[in-house]
């Protein structure tokens, strides 16, 4: 398979390993998955990004069947329900791709990989992996409230029995793609908690199956006004009495709904590493164009030492956190517990890829900030990054808190 745009960055790009030599890593299979990515990002995702994202307008419902066409919805979905059968390592590596071109394409296919298919009978799980597979059944995740951001723990909204039905009330805040959603994945608070319980004891995770495009009966959203990530909506939501079939619940309820949600956040922030890498990339490939194109005193601006040392560290900083996140994709596959480097990736990713895409928009000079460039998508979009899945602050915490315990004086 021919690669089409050489990744600048990738030093360690992979390569088929000779057919003589074991490939325990299954290396030449990942190549491949990586160079149609790559061919797809840049040839399909590439050129809708430029001529949707400044018009603000969402990623169009026949691309999310080109993108279930290839197989992303389903990466890390057994083949025997259709999907990809591969593991965190290669979803990452395609998100990175994706996010090369244009984020968004790079964060609506977490919304699938079986996401909210837990539930119910055997044949019901298989008939949703099977839909989440291909792109037919695509969800939005209604974790964060306006007063539960960082502090999840704190999810107010209520989930009441009323016989064979839950009854929902409450309001959700930035709930990208609910209203195009299929499912909403929601968290809420069942009971609240005992005295001496966590405060996340109580909460449990509820699936409300829902017609696309609209919102049910119980339920009503506004869209939030954002300055980038313009591939879907993003959504304020409140639920007022909205019924849901008792079957909905997944996890069953309490502590482990919130362990459930947690350990989700560790592929999140590893997805979200790989989306940074793939941002800051891009802005690296830009220049590498620009530079040689701008001409100033008489030279591209290319011959400057001080734009080629920038763009020296900025590639190599670009390469450190690929790395990173390939070994932290590796852990989770194979089983290992890895919060604490979940968190050290997602914040180093997503804070290099601030700083990366920034010096971008630097060595653009004034076309830099314009938006007649693409540089500065890749800056808005990477913002984001040390933002949502946790801010850079909470990895901070996560981090320190596996470092050294805190005195009984904090
Ligand atoms: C565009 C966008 C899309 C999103 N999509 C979704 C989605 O689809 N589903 C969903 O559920 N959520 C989504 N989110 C929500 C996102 O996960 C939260 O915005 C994020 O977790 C931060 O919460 P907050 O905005 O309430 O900030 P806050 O929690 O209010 O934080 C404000 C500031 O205080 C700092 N801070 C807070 N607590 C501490 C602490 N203990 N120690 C040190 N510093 C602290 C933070 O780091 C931050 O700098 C999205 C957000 C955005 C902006």
């Amino acid at each position: 398979m021919t690669d089409p745009v050489p990744d600048v960055t990738d030093v360690t790009a992979l390569a088929a390993v000779p057919p003589d030599l074991p490939d325990p890593w299954n290396t030449g299979r990942r190549a491949e998955i990586q160079a149609e990515a790559r061919r797809f990002a840049m040839e399909e995702v590439l050129p809708l990004a430029n001529e949707l994202d400044p018009r603000k307008e969402e990623i169009p419902r026949w691309f999310l069947d080109r993108i279930g066409e290839q197989g992303y919805f389903g990466i890390t979905i057994p083949a025997e329900y259709g999907g990809m059968g591969l593991g965190v390592f290669e979803y990452c590596m395609i998100a990175e791709e994706l996010a090369r071109a244009w984020m968004s394409v790079a964060s609506i296919i977490a919304r699938a990989q079986g996401m909210g298919t837990n539930i119910g009978d055997a044949a019901n799980r298989e008939r949703l992996l099977r839909l989440s597979a291909r792109g037919q059944w695509i969800g939005a995740a209604a974790l964060s409230e306006p007063d539960a951001g960082s502090d999840l723990a704190n999810v107010s909204t209520r989930a009441v029995v009323d016989g064979d039905h839950l009854v929902i009330t409450g309001r959700k805040r930035w709930i990208g793609n609910a209203k195009a959603a299929d499912f909403i994945q929601l968290l809420c608070r069942l009971r609240e908690p005992a005295q001496g319980e966590r405060r996340s004891a109580g909460l449990m995770t509820v699936v409300i199956e829902k017609e696309r495009d609209s919102f049910p009966l119980g339920l009503t959203g506004r869209p939030i006004d954002k300055i980038g990530y313009h591939g879907f909506l993003t959504w304020d939501l409140e639920f007022d009495g909205l019924r849901v079939p008792a079957p909905a619940r997944l996890g069953g309820g309490g502590r482990s709904a919130f362990a459930a949600t947690q350990a989700g956040l560790n592929v999140a922030r590893v997805h979200t590493a790989a989306r940074a890498v793939g941002l800051a990339r891009a802005a690296v490939e830009d220049c590498v164009a620009y530079v040689q194109e701008r001409v100033q005193f008489g030279h591209p601006i290319g011959d400057f030492q001080a734009i080629r040392f920038m763009l020296a560290t900025m590639a190599a900083r670009v390469e450190q956190a690929r790395a990173f996140y390939r070994q932290v994709a590796h852990l989770i596959d194979i089983g290992q517990p890895c919060e604490r480097e979940a968190a050290m990736v997602k914040l180093l990713a997503t804070e290099m890829a601030v700083e990366v895409t920034g010096e971008g928009i630097q060595i653009h000079g004034g076309n830099g900030y314009t938006t007649e460039r693409q540089v500065e998508r890749h800056w808005r979009d990477a913002r984001l990054t040390t933002i949502f899945e946790g801010t850079s602050q909470i990895q901070q915490r996560i981090i320190s808190d596996r470092l050294l315990p805190r005195s009984p004086l904090s």
